[in-house]
C-alpha cells in the first residue's frame, strides 16, 4: 500500500498498554456487554461501536488474553450483570469465531490460502472504499467515515458493507486483504487473511464459509439506519436510483451461476435469480455500476 497516511490522528481511543488494555475490559463489561447481544449486528451511522468490545486489537497485540476476555464475560453473568444472550454470543465471538479463525490459518497456509481467488475477482478496491472520491452510498459513507475516524469498524460493517460490496462487484482478494490490513487498526495477517479470502470474498471456494455473505439493499435496510437517507431504493434493482448493492447482488448470482450450482445451500438464490423477469435489464444496469464505481463515481 506504500505510504498510505489516509485517517484521523490517533485520539488515544486505542490500548496501547497492558493496564490501559485491562481498563478497557473492565468498560466494556461494567458499560456494553449487557447491550451487546441484542444490538451485535446493527448497524447505525451516527454509533462507529455501538455496543462492541473494541478489543481486538488488544489481545492481537498480547495485551490481553482471550481467556481472561472470556473469563470476565463469565463473572458478569454470574454475578447478574449481563443477560445470557450477551454474554453466550460474545463468548463464542472470543473463543468461537476468533479460534476458529486462527486454526484456519495454520491448517490452510501450507496450501497457499492467501493466494486463493476462486471466483476469478479482478477489480481494484473502489475509490469509494479509500477515502479516493465521496459516495453516494450512504451506508458505504458511513462505515468509510468509522474507518477513516477510528481506524476501526464492526464486524457486520466489514462484512456486510465492505465485503458484501467486494464480494458482489468482484473485487481482487488480495488487494483487498491489503487494503483491509492497511486500513484496520486491528489488522494481522493470521486473522485478516481468512476473514477477507474465506469468509468475505468466498475465494476459497467455500472451505471456510460454506456460503457466501452476499446480499442485496434489503438485508442492509433491516439492520441499518442508513438507507432512510439515502437517494438509492435498496428494493429497486433496475433504473438510476436502483440500490448498487441490489443491482450487484443479482448480477453475481448471474455471472458466478456455474460456480454455485453444486452448493445447496446457494439453490434458493439461484431460483429467484432465474425467476427475475428483467435479468437481462439488470445485468445491463450492473455494467453501468461496476463503471462507476470502478472511477470514483457512485
Ligand atoms: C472482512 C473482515 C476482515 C476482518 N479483519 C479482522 C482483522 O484484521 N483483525 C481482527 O481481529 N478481526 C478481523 N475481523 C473479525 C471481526 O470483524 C473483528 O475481530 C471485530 O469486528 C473486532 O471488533 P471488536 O473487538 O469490537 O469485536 P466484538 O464484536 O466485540 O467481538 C469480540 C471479539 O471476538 C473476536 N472475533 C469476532 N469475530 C471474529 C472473526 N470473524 N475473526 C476473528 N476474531 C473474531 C475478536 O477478537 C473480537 O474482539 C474481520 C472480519 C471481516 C468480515
Ligand atoms: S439504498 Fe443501498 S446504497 Fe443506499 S444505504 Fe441502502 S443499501 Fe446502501
Amino acid at each position: 500500500m506504500g505510504n498510505n497516511t489516509w485517517g484521523a490522528d490517533p485520539d488515544g481511543t486505542w490500548p496501547v498498554t497492558r493496564s490501559q488494555a485491562l481498563t478497557r475490559l473492565d468498560e466494556f463489561v461494567a458499560t456494553a456487554l449487557a447491550p451487546f447481544g441484542a444490538h451485535e449486528d446493527a448497524m447505525l451511522g451516527a454509533e462507529w461501536k455501538l455496543a462492541h468490545s473494541v478489543l481486538a486489537s488488544s489481545m492481537n497485540l498480547g495485551l490481553l488474553h482471550p481467556g481472561e476476555v472470556a473469563e470476565a464475560a463469565e463473572v458478569a453473568f454470574a454475578t447478574g450483570d449481563a443477560p445470557i444472550n450477551s454474554v453466550e454470543g460474545f463468548i463464542r465471538q472470543v473463543i468461537g469465531w476468533r479460534e476458529y479463525v486462527w486454526g484456519v490459518y495454520w491448517l490452510w497456509m501450507a496450501d497457499d490460502y492467501r493466494n486463493k481467488n476462486a471466483l476469478g475477482a479482478t477489480r481494484p478496491v473502489p475509490p469509494a472504499f479509500t477515502g479516493e472520491a465521496e459516495t453516494e452510498m450512504v451506508c458505504v459513507a458511513n462505515v468509510v467515515r468509522h474507518l477513516h475516524d477510528h481506524g476501526y469498524t464492526h464486524h457486520i460493517e466489514r462484512l456486510m458493507v465492505l465485503g458484501n460490496l467486494a464480494l458482489t462487484s468482484g473485487v481482487d482478494p488480495q488487494a483487498m486483504t491489503q487494503w483491509m490490513w492497511a486500513s484496520f487498526v486491528d489488522g494481522a495477517e493470521w486473522v485478516m487473511l481468512p476473514n477477507v479470502i474465506g469468509m468475505a470474498l468466498h475465494a476459497d471456494g467455500g472451505l471456510m464459509a460454506t456460503k457466501p455473505y452476499a446480499s442485496g439493499g434489503a438485508y442492509i435496510n433491516k439492520m441499518s439506519d442508513s438507507c432512510k437517507g439515502c437517494r438509492f431504493n435498496p428494493k429497486k434493482r433496475t433504473g438510476d436510483d436502483a440500490c448498487p448493492f441490489t443491482t450487484l447482488y443479482w448480477d453475481f448470482l448471474a455471472r458466478n451461476e456455474a460456480a454455485f450450482k453444486g452448493n445447496h445451500r446457494m439453490g434458493q438464490q439461484l431460483a429467484g435469480m432465474r425467476r427475475l423477469s428483467n435479468l437481462d435489464e439488470v445485468r445491463d444496469r450492473a455494467a453501468e455500476v461496476l463503471v462507476l464505481l470502478d472511477s470514483g463515481r457512485l
